[in-house]
């Protein structure tokens, strides 16, 4: 349905406009971004100032239903790879349902914490056994149903895993839920393709990572989806964890990154996700590509991973955007805040991820986010343009935090000092609104629901 809105402030690709008329389509995307507009007596006018949409561009949805629960020592020295066993143990009971109702609730939670899209890395495929369900794309479906049930925008990534290791070492049986041929995989991808299209939903790739996919798979795969859809965004976990880099050059002789850059055809459809440990070559070379680095702050502080150079990637040209992965924090004003206070802690200095052309470290961060998340997600989701969707947040302007502040102040204060505290009033996807006064319309009913699949699934051993 076509709509407008009047907003005294708000956020444009190019910085804070005053008195901005928006008007959209049927279809959802924006026709008009008019500034120094007057408001109109019959056009809608926001609560306070305006922000793009966020897209998420990284998320695991099923493992929101572990967040919190591995804050415990299991291990002389817990890592990484020990939270990757709890991990395995859960994700070895999921089913549909349980699914579809765990990442309803983490849906409906990223639109009321300002994400309108998310790209969802979908890596459980099989039933418990490790056999295809008689409808091999069950999961996937159960995903697509709570991203349309919530209203959220979706790429969907199913997930290529094949191996345990560099070199072409056999799975673990705890990753039988993950395996697929590579066939397989694009057989699933062209099942999926004319419900993604059906939704609105965009579909890519995920090779998980160069220790789960053997390059032939990968060249395989890769040609098989560029029949499918040439432009299909690809994701893959890179360079997380040191270990992966150790073993990948006692395989290679090469650091993760630099093989990828290497051996496949990277550009601006890929998002390397999280690309934690690259050398001084593989920023320049990385940014250069035009890939996106999905980078996670809250999931990469909460498992150990290591610190990106936020500024070496900026300083060469690298497109970059946020994502909540693990969902240990879903808040994309927090996945910000620990982004740049990250940096702060690492180089002794503050306002790292600002720009030439913006030195209010949040609105900078916001815009660098959005435009580097609508690339990774291969949607139209770019903030605030003509063409764009209508995908928008408003700021609750009489919050404590917020109340008598500029916008720029606004912005600044909802990501660095909100406490918190949610200083948003409401979220629109597509020109709908999904949020308002706050909350969505399910968030009762996917709160309830989720902790019944949570309880079903919880079978951890107590600390
Ligand atoms: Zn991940």
């Amino acid at each position: 349905m076509s709509g407008a809105l009047f907003a005294a402030d708000a956020l444009l690709p190019h910085g804070w406009r005053r008195n901005v008329h928006l008007a959209w389509d049927d279809a959802g995307r924006l026709t008009q971004v008019d500034v120094d507009s007057t408001a109109m007596p019959d056009v809608v006018v926001a609560a306070g100032p305006v922000l793009p949409g966020m897209p998420n561009l990284h998320s695991h949805a099923f493992q929101r239903a572990i967040a919190g629960l591995t804050e415990y020592r299991a291990q002389e020295r817990d890592s990484f790879w020990s939270w990757r066993m709890l991990m395995y143990r859960f994700a070895l009971k999921l089913d549909p349902m349980q699914l579809e109702a765990i990442a309803l609730h983490l849906y409906v939670e990223m639109l009321e914490a300002g994400y309108t899209a998310v790209c969802e890395f979908h890596y459980v495929h099989h039933d418990v056994d490790g056999r295809p369900y008689a409808d091999d794309a069950a999961l996937a479906v159960a995903l697509l149903r709570a991203a349309h049930r919530a209203g959220i925008g979706l790429t969907l990534l199913p997930v290529l895993y094949q191996t345990g290791g560099f070199g072409g070492q056999s799975p673990q049986a705890d990753q039988r839920r993950f395996i697929r041929s590579t066939d397989s995989m694009l057989s699933l991808l062209e099942r999926l393709k004319p419900l993604c299209d059906a939704q609105g939903a965009r579909l890519g790739l995920a090779p998980h990572s160069l220790r789960a996919v053997p390059q032939a798979s990968l060249n395989e795969a890769l040609a098989g989806l560029a029949s499918i859809d040439a432009t299909a965004p690809i994701h893959i976990h890179i360079a997380e964890q040191t270990r992966e880099v150790d073993d990948c050059i006692a395989w290679s002789g090469q650091r993760p990154v630099a093989w990828l850059l290497d051996h496949a055809p990277v550009d601006a459809r890929w998002c390397l996700v999280h690309a934690t440990h690259m050398d001084a070559d593989e920023y320049r070379r990385a940014a250069a590509s035009g890939a996106v680095a999905g980078l996670c702050p809250t999931t990469e502080a909460n498992l150990g991973d290591g610190l990106f150079d936020f500024a070496a990637w900026r300083d060469a040209g690298g497109a970059w955007g946020i994502g909540s992965d693990s969902h240990v924090c879903v808040n994309a004003a927090e996945e910000l805040l620990m982004l740049e206070y990250g940096q702060r802690l690492a180089t002794r200095a503050r306002n790292v991820g600002t720009t030439a052309l913006q030195p209010d470290v949040a609105t900078a961060m916001t815009l660098g986010a959005v435009a580097g998340g609508a690339q990774a997600s291969g949607r139209a989701i770019g903030g605030l343009a003509v063409g764009q969707q209508a995908d928008f947040v408003v700021l609750d302007a009489t919050h404590i935090a917020l109340a008598g502040l500029t916008p720029t102040q606004m912005l600044a204060s909802h990501v660095f000092a909100s406490h918190r505290s949610s200083a948003i009033d409401a979220v629109w996807v597509g020109g709908q609104p999904r949020v308002a006064a706050g909350r969505h319309v399910l968030h009762d009913s996917a709160a309830a629901a989720f902790v019944t699949a949570r309880s079903q699934l919880l079978v951890l051993e107590a600390p």
